[in-house]
């Protein structure tokens, strides 16, 4: 096992890696910006290093200076966390040629799914189902007027860089393209610095759907569920549950294996996540992220798999020793994504907590970096927590949150739990009944 493992990151995914490594006897090393000396994680670490001005591209995203900090203090291996530099391939890349090990997957592995062509190229080859699109990248609005011909309107253009849910441009009919493929590929460029854009089916109603993997790369691999988010604004998750509502325990295990196969086939290692549309029954494959998720301990509450543990042993090389047989779900749950918001505008809301209670009690989780009399700084996203509830089932599950968005007290800032405690008495989340586009109608009509 690693000796000291560099947790390249801030907020609660930093917290969750260390309570991993010192559950694994393994040393810990925070790094933190100037704005994040008085952070949980970086009183909790055994050594800490500060590596820069609050702002992210000198800091968190500055690869000289982390691995600086890998040198002066011995560490020889280095979480990414979720953000920042988890899905950097040149980072993966220049860390192996520094002997440090790297806790996600190869950085070719990093590279293709980075690249959204090319990852649904390789999705396709290894036998997952996507969304029908263009082959490549298109390059005029005429090709994406052709492709869109072929599968008939609406459509969406895509960054082939994109992330973040930015950039993207639904088009339902040919006169509205020569406008909406301008701006998509001025926007790739100006956000992701790559105007590549490609030309997908847009579906009208879907879920999102994504499956767990973890491999060891030497070709066994296996997966840990579904989980189902759709429940999103701007195409970001809020609200996130496993098992999905909307899934069968056929349909589960069809789309799982056919994604342990697929990571069999190309040898992945480490912990990953296949994205998927869900639309009438069939699946379709939108994107990998090659890394730990936000939403991931919802997997952990239903399979009782410390994902965190699982990534260390495989990238120290001692292997997955989990087979697929020995995976049983059990039970619900469900996260809500706690953000320092003013729950009806979205605007951020950072500044000092001056009241903290967060709730406890069976089945209830609070990975959160944040405690009374802890100011949140204005420079990063707005995560201040996450609240995960498991329950025997889906009602079960729901009443605990209920209980658990009753007893959570956060004074001094504003935060989003209020639209977590309207929406858990909504008929329509009390019957799983939602799709990717519910929520943000249901705000809209608030
Ligand atoms: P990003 O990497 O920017 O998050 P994704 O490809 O994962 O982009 O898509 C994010 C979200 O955008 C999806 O969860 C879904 O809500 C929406 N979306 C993406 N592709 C489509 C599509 N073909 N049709 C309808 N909605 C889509």
């Amino acid at each position: 096992m690693f000796s000291k493992v560099l947790i390249a990151n801030r907020g609660e995914i930093a917290l969750r890696v260390l309570r991993a490594c010192k559950e694994l006897g393994i040393q810990t090393v925070a790094i933190h910006s100037t704005a994040d000396a008085e952070a949980m994680h970086v009183k909790l670490a055994d050594e800490s290093v500060c590596i820069g001005p609050p702002s992210a591209r000198d800091s968190y995203l500055n690869i000289p200076q982390i691995l600086a900090a890998c040198e002066i203090t011995g560490a020889d291996a280095v979480h990414p966390g979720y953000g920042f530099l988890s899905e950097n391939a040149r980072f993966a890349q220049i860390l192996e040629e520094h002997k440090i090990s790297f806790i996600g997957p190869s950085a070719e592995h990093i590279r293709i799914m980075g690249d959204k062509i090319a990852a649904k190229q390789t999705a396709k080859r290894l036998g997952i189902p996507v969304v029908p699109g263009s082959e490549g990248g298109v390059d005029s609005a005429e090709d994406a007027k052709r492709v869109a011909a072929e599968m008939g309107y609406p459509v969406l253009i895509k960054a082939a860089s994109g992330g973040g849910g930015k950039g993207m441009q639904v088009v339902h009919s040919e006169d509205k393209m020569e406008l909406a493929f301008t701006t998509a590929r001025s926007e790739a460029a100006a956000n992701f610095g790559d105007s590549t854009v490609y030309v997908e089916k847009y579906l009208e109603k879907p879920r999102h759907i994504e499956v767990q993997v973890m491999g060891d790369g030497k070709g066994h691999a296996i997966h840990l569920g579904e989980r189902d988010c759709s429940l999103q604004r701007r195409h970001q998750k809020v609200w996130e549950e496993a098992q999905s509502p909307a899934l069968n325990s056929e349909q589960q295990n069809r789309i799982g294996d056919i994604c342990a196969k697929a990571m069999q086939g190309l040898g992945y290692s480490g912990a990953g996540t296949i994205e998927f549309l869900y639309e009438n029954g069939e699946f379709y494959f939108i994107e990998m992220n090659t890394r730990l998720q936000v939403e991931h301990p919802v997997t952990e509450s239903i399979t009782r798999i410390d994902l965190v543990n699982e990534q260390l042993k495989v990238a120290c090389g001692a292997g997955l020793d989990i087979r697929q047989e020995d995976i049983k779900f059990q039970g619900h749950a469900i996260e809500c994504r706690i953000n320092a918001e003013n729950p009806e505008t979205f605007v951020p809301s950072p500044g000092k907590i001056t009241y903290y209670h967060p709730p406890g009690g069976l089945g209830v989780r609070v990975d959160s970096g944040v405690y009374q009399g802890y100011s949140i700084p204005p420079y990063y996203d707005s995560l201040i927590g996450k609240l995960i509830v498991t329950g025997r089932n889906r009602v079960e599950c729901m009443m605990r949150l209920r209980r658990a968005l009753d007893e959570f007290v956060v004074d001094g800032i504003q935060t989003t739990l209020p639209l977590f405690r309207d929406l858990v008495d909504n008929a329509d989340i009390a019957n799983g009944a939602y799709d990717i586009h519910w929520l943000e109608k249901y705000l809209a009509s608030k």
